[in-house]
C-alpha cells in the first residue's frame, strides 16, 4: 500500500501540471466501478485558485532528464519516491469509494527511459481497468519518445491522454529542456490525432473519447502572446486536440540565469485563455488578435482589444448586423447573440430588449446601434478608458451585468 509520505511527494510533485481539467466523456460503464461523467467529473481547487478534479499523481518522481523550470529534474535535491502499478490502483480505488476522487490524472517523471516509464503506465491503466474494474475518469499523460503502439495501447483504455508542449519553441526547448524536441512532442500528437479520428469513424473503436490536450508554460521563455496563440492555433488545426492549457510560470530554479526569478502574473495566463476561446467559439484566427511580436493588452480582454482596433467596423446595428459580426461585439456573448439572431425575425429590437438578453451593455453600447440609435462613446480613449474600469470594477463584483452608475443607466435614460 502506498504510505502517507510517499503519496504526498508524488501528489506534490504533480501539482505544476494544468492539463488535467475533464471536459467529458461519454464512455458508457461496461460493468465496473464507477461512471465517466459527460459533463465533467469533479471540481476541487488547488491553493493557487485552479481547478483540478482528479487524484493528480506522479508515477514516480525519479527523473533522468533535467529540465531546467521543473521541480522535478534530476539536478534538484528533492525527496524522491515511486509507486508501482497496484499501489497507484490501490489508492485510486480507495480514494474513488470514499468519494474523495471521480477520477485519476496519472503522469510521470521519465525513469531509465520513455519505454520503460510508458510500459509502467501503461500497466498501471490496464490493471485499473481489468484487474480493479474501475470505470471512472482517467487521464493519463503521453511520455514523448515512447514506442507508438505503448501509446496507441493506453489510448484504448484512458480517457484522455495529454503530451506537454512546454515550451513554446524548439530554440527554448533546446535551453530549457535539452533532452526534448519539438519532433519528440508533436510526433505522438500527430499519430493520437490520426487514432482518434478513425475511433470517431468506426463504431466499435474506442479511443480516448475525451481527446488530447496539452500545456504550454507562459513566461518561462520570451515568447510574446502572439507567437503562443498562433502554435495554439496550429495544435487545434493539426492535432485536433480538445483543449490547449497554459500555466503561468512559477520559479523553482534560482540556480540559472535562463530563467526569470519572478512568478508571470495569472492575468497574462487569463488573456491567453480568452483569446483560446475566441479561436475555438468565436471564429477568430491568431492573425487577427495580435501579429507575433505582440502582447495582449492586459487592460482590456482580447475582444475588446481587437475591437478597439477595428472601430471602422463599428458601430453595427444589432437588428441587420451578420451573426458573426455579432459575436465579435463585445459584451455580446455566443447565447446572447444567438438570442438577437433569433428574435429580430419578429420584431425590431431596443437596447431594453438587449438588456433583457444578457448583453452587456456597459461594453456593447460603443459597437453597436439599435434602431440607428448610438448611445456609445465615440473616442476611443474614452472607450477603452470605460471598459477597463468596467472589467476592473468586474474583477471585484463577480460580473455584473450591467449597473445603475454607469453608462448603461444613462443609455436607458434611467429606465432601469
Ligand atoms: S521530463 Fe522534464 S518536465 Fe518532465 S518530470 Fe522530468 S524534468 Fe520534469
Amino acid at each position: 500500500m502506498l504510505d502517507a509520505k510517499r503519496l504526498t511527494i508524488l501528489t506534490e510533485s504533480a501539482k505544476y501540471d494544468v492539463s488535467c481539467s475533464s471536459s467529458g466523456s461519454a464512455r458508457k460503464n461496461s460493468g465496473g466501478i464507477g461512471n465517466a461523467s459527460y459533463g465533467g467529473i469533479c471540481h476541487s481547487f488547488t491553493t493557487d485558485g485552479r481547478c483540478i478534479s482528479l487524484l493528480k499523481i506522479l508515477m514516480t518522481n525519479k527523473c533522468a532528464y533535467d529540465c531546467l523550470y521543473c521541480v522535478n529534474r534530476r539536478s534538484n535535491d528533492v525527496p524522491r519516491a515511486s509507486a508501482t502499478p497496484d499501489e497507484i490502483c490501490e489508492v485510486t480505488m480507495e480514494f474513488y469509494k470514499r468519494n474523495y476522487i471521480e477520477g485519476l490524472f496519472l503522469s510521470s517523471a521519465v525513469e531509465g527511459n520513455p519505454d520503460k516509464t510508458m510500459e509502467l503506465l501503461l500497466e498501471t491503466v490496464i490493471k485499473l481497468r481489468k484487474v480493479y474494474g474501475f470505470n471512472g475518469y482517467i487521464h493519463l499523460k503521453g511520455i514523448p519518445g515512447a514506442d507508438k503502439l505503448l501509446l496507441d495501447r493506453a489510448g484504448s483504455y484512458v480517457d484522455r491522454m495529454s503530451f506537454n508542449i512546454e515550451l513554446p519553441s524548439e530554440k527554448s526547448l533546446k535551453m530549457l529542456a535539452p533532452q526534448k524536441s519539438r519532433k519528440s512532442i508533436f510526433l505522438p500528437m500527430s499519430n493520437m490525432a490520426t487514432e482518434y479520428i478513425m475511433a470517431r469513424k468506426e463504431k466499435n473503436y474506442r479511443f480516448l473519447p475525451a481527446g488530447q490536450t496539452t500545456q504550454m508554460i507562459i513566461g518561462a521563455s520570451p515568447e510574446t502572446d502572439g507567437q503562443i496563440i498562433k502554435l495554439t492555433e496550429g495544435l487545434y488545426d493539426r492535432f485536433k486536440l480538445k483543449r490547449v492549457y497554459f500555466s503561468s510560470y512559477v520559479p523553482t530554479n534560482y540556480k540559472t540565469s535562463l530563467l526569470p526569478t519572478t512568478p508571470v502574473g495569472l492575468l497574462r495566463e487569463h488573456r491567453l485563455y480568452q483569446a483560446d476561446w475566441l479561436l475555438r467559439f468565436y471564429g477568430f484566427k491568431a492573425d487577427e488578435l495580435l501579429s507575433t511580436d505582440e502582447n495582449f493588452d492586459l487592460s482590456v480582454d482580447p475582444k475588446c482589444s481587437w475591437a478597439l482596433k477595428n472601430m471602422h467596423l463599428f458601430p453595427v446595428e444589432v437588428n441587420t448586423a451578420k451573426p458573426e459580426m455579432l459575436l465579435r461585439v463585445p459584451g455580446i456573448g455566443f447565447k446572447s447573440a444567438s438570442k438577437i439572431v433569433a428574435a429580430r425575425k419578429y420584431s425590431k429590437l431596443d437596447f431594453n430588449d438587449l438588456l433583457k438578453m444578457r448583453v452587456v451593455l456597459k461594453r456593447a453600447v460603443h459597437f453597436i446601434t439599435c434602431n440607428g440609435k448610438f448611445c456609445g462613446q465615440e473616442k476611443l480613449t474614452a472607450v477603452k478608458n470605460i471598459i477597463a474600469l468596467s472589467e476592473r470594477a468586474d474583477t471585484y463584483e463577480q460580473i455584473s451585468m450591467f449597473s445603475t452608475n454607469d453608462i448603461t443607466f444613462s443609455v436607458l435614460g434611467g429606465e432601469l
